[in-house]
């Protein structure tokens, strides 16, 4: 698609959520998403593959509670899995803290969804942190 037609297409919020079906969210996106692996000591583990948005295209819809919150290193990123089955559906990015990571493996159905994803070095995350930190801002 091109750039002028994707800025026509409508964003729609797209439903997601952990396993076990306790935590659910929503995330707005349009079409075509931009998406990002990571080679950092968790995300290697995880398999998350980052799809990173402003604070206000993400609502979590079922299961705040059942969240618990793990933090380590810095303790800026505030990763967030299920107390039931475990899995990180989304989470707040040390890169942009103001907004959100929704994991794309997580959405329900990415069927009218591109996603381009790209490696982020994770590893030598001071090196490249500033290249995703626009993308919590309402302009992107
Ligand atoms: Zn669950």
């Amino acid at each position: 698609m091109s750039e002028a037609a994707a800025d026509r297409a409508e964003p729609a919020w797209r439903g997601g959520g952990c396993h076990c079906g306790g935590v659910r969210f929503e995330v707005l996106t349009g079409p075509e998403v931009l998406a990002q692996t990571c080679n950092c000591s968790i995300c290697a583990k995880t398999g998350f593959i980052h799809v990173i948005v402003p604070e206000a295209r993400f609502r979590i819809t079922r299961g705040a509670e059942r969240l618990t919150t793990y933090t380590f290193n810095t303790g800026v990123a505030r990763h967030m899995f299920c107390s039931t089955c475990g899995v990180k559906s989304f989470y707040r990015p040390r890169s942009n803290p103001d907004g959100w990571s929704v994991n794309a493996r997580c959405l329900d159905d990415t069927a009218g969804l591109t996603l381009e994803i790209e490696a982020f070095d994770g590893r030598n995350w001071e090196l490249h942190a500033d290249t995703l930190a626009h993308l919590s801002k309402e302009s992107t």
